[in-house]
């Protein structure tokens, strides 16, 4: 930032002030400063800058319903900001790009994006110390399950984070989770008023009495956009609970504000709205006509929610005035939308599926690689710590195993006669020998250069002892592909079990056998004795 002048720096506080969704005034421009803001910043080489203006830039793009542009943006944004935390600024920015991302892609009909973007802020720790986190993260995961269809676990979800922290201080969190449960119940009841009356007025009441709450933490938190989204829907409840005049007074003023901040998304919704009060005023014509010209103005980026209230609001309009044609247009646009959402709705829960599966199976590779030696393809130490910590957790007792020591007799001089190359083939064609006689359960780990641990779960020493004498005797008869003919090779190894020794002495007392077995002239498979057991340096023992 050094190279920046005074009046390069006067531009940039212009436009930082113009572009900061927070503080703005009118979305367009908004949009338009925070373009200027990115090209400033990255002629100036300011990196933090020109991120925190190309996050302005698609909240803006959101805000003024480019749902698409908005999308696309923040797939590029997020991985640039994956590791700040909240409470910095680039920490909070993060949650609101994520925010952003899930309300956009909900809105649509991108609900693997949406979903993606909710759980990224449900699994961040801060969930679950920080309540505004925690409102971050409910708020986005309710509205992509409630553009879903699945309004009822929307409302869960809201409302079990309002259990959690709604007795807390009034704060904007609180005030957004309210707001959801408003929109969620407004949406449940969408979906039942033809279904259930019972269910439908509760759902009402639900929504009014949150919005009612919510109200008064306008003038504290809100942006005018806040404003606009919380009074349209209040405006909307009191139209089905009928009062009319009410609802009037709250849907003209939503629609100033939202068209004051050309906040189209939000404008448009509340022009649907205002086209039910048309009809539940008994203006049918006026209704249909105010609400075909909204289908018109609706551009394709436009929210789907919002055309699917409209043709649907349409319908009815055009059937009350008998005209049977227009109703049915508009019943037949209606049910292709909501058909398409339900479409988008199964494709991604199967993509959701899949992406889970394989990102599983991208986790299972990752650690087959991470606890396999590359040489063998045979298990390796962190790999024999994980099985020895699952089988010391397996019971209040420690699960009973035995453990082999195995280590090839005289190998130095295969190296020095044969090379290294032909030492490591012998290593290779060895460790194939022992995982084909070793049973399912039975690991075979290398533990050092030539030395390989064999775990024997459940097995005592002497059933460790009998598989192992097999073992030995198939490597002594066994011609190996790259040894002169007639070179034969041979293994010493030395078995402890833990009822015998404990865990933190199984290895050291199975070395101390292998030992015992060179001592003995080699390719013997010895057990440990008591002595070995007592004698054996301890290790630590692994725990989950
Ligand atoms: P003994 O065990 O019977 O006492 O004799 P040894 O010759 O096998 O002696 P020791 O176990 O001490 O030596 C192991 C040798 O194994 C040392 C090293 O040259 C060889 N070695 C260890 N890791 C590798 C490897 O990855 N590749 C090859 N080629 N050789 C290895
Ligand atoms: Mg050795
Ligand atoms: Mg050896």
């Amino acid at each position: 930032m050094s190279s920046v002048s005074a009046q390069q720096r006067e531009i940039i506080e212009r436009l930082t002030a113009a572009a900061d969704p927070a503080t703005k005034r009118d979305a367009s421009e908004a949009e338009q400063a925070s373009r200027e803001l990115i090209a400033i910043a990255e002629d100036a080489h300011d990196d933090e800058l020109a991120l925190v203006a190309h996050v302005w830039l698609c909240i803006n793009l959101h805000q003024r319903g480019k749902l698409h542009q908005a999308i696309s943006l923040a797939q590029v944004l997020r991985p640039q900001l994956t590791d700040e935390r909240p409470g910095t600024r680039l920490g909070d920015l993060r949650l609101e790009l994520l925010r952003t991302t899930a309300l956009a892609a909900s809105e649509a009909g991108e609900f693997d994006i949406g979903i993606d973007a909710a759980e990224e802020l449900a699994n961040d720790p801060d969930v679950h110390t920080r309540a505004d986190a925690a409102f971050d993260a409910a708020f986005s995961l309710a509205i992509c399950l409630e553009r879903m269809g699945n309004s009822w676990q929307a409302l869960r979800v809201l409302n079990d984070v309002m259990a959690r922290h709604g007795d807390g201080p009034p704060s904007f969190g609180m005030l957004y989770t309210l707001n959801g449960i408003v929109a969620t119940a407004i949406g449940a009841f969408h979906r039942v008023r033809d279904l259930d009356d019972g269910e439908a007025v509760d759902l009402l009441i639900t929504a009014r009495d949150a919005a009612e709450r919510a109200v008064p933490m306008l003038d504290q938190f809100a942006n005018q956009l806040y404003r606009a989204a919380l009074t349209g829907n209040l405006g909307e409840i009191l139209i089905y609970q009928g009062e009319l005049d009410a609802a009037d007074h709250h849907l003209r003023g939503a629609l100033a504000w939202a068209e004051e901040i050309d906040a189209t998304a939000h404008r448009d919704r509340i022009r649907a709205s205002i086209g039910a009060w048309l009809l539940a005023s008994g203006q049918a014509d006026e209704a249909l006509e105010w609400l075909e010209q909204l289908v018109d103005d609706l551009d394709e980026d436009g929210t789907h929610s919002t055309r699917v209230r409209a043709h649907h609001t349409a319908h009815l309009a055009a059937r009350e005035l008998g005209w049977y044609d227009r109703a049915l247009d508009h019943l037949t646009e209606y049910e292709r939308l909501e058909r398409q959402r339900t479409t988008s709705q199964l494709r991604s829960a199967s993509e959701l599926f899949v992406t889970r599966t394989e990102a599983e199976a991208e986790a299972e590779r990752h650690r087959y690689s991470a606890e396999r030696d590359p040489l063998t393809g045979l298990a390796n130490r962190r790999r024999l710590n994980r099985v020895l910590a699952e089988l010391n957790a397996a019971a209040d007792e420690p699960a009973p195993y035995a453990l082999a020591m195995v280590d090839v007799d005289h190998f130095k001089s295969v190296n020095d006669e044969l090379g290294h190359a032909v030492g490591d083939s012998v290593l290779v064609e060895l460790a194939q020998i022992l995982l084909d006689g070793v049973g399912d359960d039975d690991v075979v780990v290398r533990y050092g250069g030539e030395e390989i641990v064999i775990v024997f779960p459940g097995a005592g020493a002497d059933t460790a002892a009998f598989r192992c004498e097999r073992l030995r005797s198939v490597i002594e008869q066994h011609v190996w592909a790259d040894l002169p003919a007639g070179r034969r090779l041979t293994v010493s190894m030395g078995i402890a079990s833990t009822p015998h020794t404990g865990p933190e002495r199984v290895v050291g007392a199975a070395d101390r056998a292998m030992y015992a077995a060179k001592r003995g002239g080699r390719n013997q498979v010895r057990v440990a004795t008591d002595d070995d057991a007592r004698d054996a340096t301890p290790t630590s023992i692994p725990r989950r």
